[in-house]
C-alpha cells in the first residue's frame, strides 16, 4: 500500500513536471535540458564502471565535459556491450536492484537485452507516455484502450483514467470484439495491430468502436498505412517513436510534426564515421538517457536511423523536430561518402515502379555487395521494357553516390537467403562489426 502511495506520489509529480518543461521556451528547453545531460554524464562516470572504464581508456578528462559539443568525444555503447555488462557493470553503484523495475527486449534481432530502472523513473517515463496523449488532445476523462502485449496496471482514478488493455497476441476478432466492449476514445497499439484492426472492422463494429484519436507506436509504419487506419476511424492518427530501454523519444504533435523528447533523452544523428550529419541528412540516431540513474545509457547505439529539422513548430511546443524515422540501421546502404539510404527509401523506388508498370517486374532483390557496388537481381515481368527498367534505374542513382555502381543481374528465381524470410534489400557491408 506504502509503495503504490509512494509511486502515485511519484507519478503526480512527473506528470506535473513533464506538462510545465514542455511549456518552456525553446532556448530555455534546451538550456535546461543540456544542463541535465551533462549531469547524467558525469554521474553516470561517477557511479557506473563500464563508463568509468570507456571514459579512461579513451583518455576523456570528465571536467571538460561541459557542453554538448563536448559530449562527442566520448565513445559509444552498443547493445552488445550493454548485454555483456549486465548488471555489474552497467548498473550504477549504491542502487538497490530489488526495487528496481526490471525488463528485457528482444527488438528486430531476437536477442534479449536486459535492464533495469527504478520506480521514479519508470513514474517519468509514464509521464511522458501521459504528456504524448495530451499533446493530441487527451483528457483523463477520456476512455483509453491500449493495445500491447503485458498489461502496465494504469493506476485509475474514479471517473479518471479509465484504461483497458487489449492483448496483443489474441485474434483480431477478439481484439476488436473487446474494443466494441470498451468503447474507447483513445485507442493506442502497435501500428501493424491498429491497422489489422481497420482492416478487419465491420460497419457495425465501427459504429460501436468511435475513437476520438488514435496514437501508434513501437514500429515503423507508412503514411499509407497511417492514412488508411484515419479514414477508417474518421479520426487523426498520431505516430510515435520509443524503445523499451529508453521510453519516449519523439512523437507527432497535432501538426503531426515529430517531438523529440530532450527532457528525457539526448538525440545525435551520426554518419558511419561517428560524424554529426546536418540537418535534413540520415542519420543512425544514438541516445543519451538523462532520468534513468540506475542503469544509464549514454551515447547509445540503439541501431535505428532517422533525419533531424532545423526549424520550428507551429504548435508551439519548444522541443526539437524530428523530421523522419526511417528504420533499422542494420537495413541501410552505407555509401563510400559515410551516408546513409534507407533500404525503405529503395524499397518506395521499386514499389512506385511495379505501380506504374504492372508487369515490368516479376521479382527482384537489391543487394549492396561492397560499399562501391550494388547488384541488383531481376526476374523480368510479362511486359518486361528496357527503357522502363532504365528509368528505375536513373531514380535509383539519384538516391546514391556517383561512386557507386549499380549491376543488373537478370535471373529466373531469387533464392531465399536464409530459408525463411526474404528480404528484398539486404546489405553485406558491415555485418557483424558492430
Ligand atoms: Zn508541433
Amino acid at each position: 500500500m506504502i509503495e503504490t502511495t509512494q509511486f502515485l506520489w511519484y507519478l503526480l509529480k512527473s506528470v506535473i513536471d513533464v506538462h510545465l518543461s514542455a511549456l518552456l521556451p525553446a532556448r530555455l528547453q534546451r538550456r535546461w535540458c543540456e544542463k541535465r545531460l551533462i549531469r547524467s554524464i558525469r554521474e553516470a562516470y561517477e557511479n557506473v564502471p563500464l563508463y568509468r572504464r570507456k571514459y579512461d581508456e579513451a583518455g576523456v578528462d570528465m571536467n571538460t565535459i561541459r557542453t554538448v559539443d563536448d559530449i562527442k568525444r566520448l565513445p559509444f555503447i552498443t547493445k552488445d556491450e550493454v548485454r555483456e555488462n549486465f548488471p555489474d557493470g552497467i548498473v550504477a553503484r549504491g542502487v538497490n536492484r530489488e526495487a528496481c523495475h526490471y525488463s528485457a527486449t528482444t527488438g528486430s534481432t531476437g536477442r534479449s537485452l536486459p535492464f533495469i530502472f527504478t520506480k521514479q523513473t519508470f513514474a517519468f517515463y509514464i509521464a511522458t507516455g501521459v504528456r504524448m496523449y495530451t499533446m493530441i488532445g487527451y483528457r483523463p476523462w477520456h476512455r483509453m484502450a491500449y493495445i500491447k502485449y503485458t498489461d502496465l496496471h494504469y493506476p485509475r482514478l474514479g471517473p479518471f483514467f479509465q484504461t483497458t488493455h487489449i492483448k496483443s497476441t489474441i485474434p483480431v476478432e477478439e481484439q476488436i470484439a473487446q474494443l466494441r466492449e470498451a468503447r474507447p476514445d483513445l485507442i493506442i497499439g502497435y501500428a501493424s495491430l491498429v491497422y489489422e484492426v481497420a482492416r478487419r472492422a465491420t460497419p457495425e463494429d465501427l459504429k460501436l468502436i468511435r475513437p476520438k484519436f488514435i496514437g501508434i507506436n513501437s514500429e515503423l509504419s507508412t503514411q499509407d498505412q497511417r492514412n488508411f487506419i484515419s479514414e477508417t476511424f474518421h479520426c487523426p492518427v498520431y505516430d510515435e517513436y520509443s524503445t523499451e530501454e529508453t521510453w519516449m523519444i519523439a512523437s507527432q504533435c497535432r501538426q503531426h510534426n515529430y517531438h523529440i523528447f530532450t527532457d528525457n533523452v539526448w538525440v545525435e544523428f551520426i554518419d558511419s564515421r561517428g560524424r554529426e550529419v546536418q540537418p535534413g541528412e540520415m542519420g543512425e540516431i544514438v541516445l543519451t538517457t538523462t532520468r534513468s540513474p540506475a542503469m544509464p545509457f549514454i551515447r547509445y547505439r540503439i541501431g535505428d536511423v532517422g533525419r533531424y529539422r532545423d526549424a520550428t513548430c507551429p504548435c508551439g511546443l519548444g522541443f526539437p523536430l524530428l523530421e523522419a524515422f526511417e528504420g533499422r540501421a542494420d537495413d541501410c546502404f552505407i555509401l563510400p561518402s559515410g551516408k546513409f539510404v534507407s533500404s525503405l527509401k529503395l524499397l518506395n523506388t521499386f514499389t512506385m515502379y511495379i505501380k506504374k508498370y504492372l508487369h515490368l517486374l516479376e521479382e527482384f532483390k537489391v543487394i549492396q555487395v561492397s560499399s562501391e557496388l550494388i547488384v541488383i537481381k531481376i526476374v523480368k515481368g510479362s511486359r518486361y521494357d528496357d527503357s522502363q527498367l532504365e528509368e528505375l534505374l536513373a531514380d535509383l542513382r539519384r538516391l546514391l553516390d556517383d561512386s557507386v555502381s549499380i549491376k543488373v543481374e537478370f535471373v529466373d528465381v531469387i533464392e531465399k537467403s536464409d530459408g525463411i524470410k526474404r528480404k528484398a534489400i539486404e546489405s553485406l557491408v558491415g555485418k557483424g562489426k558492430k
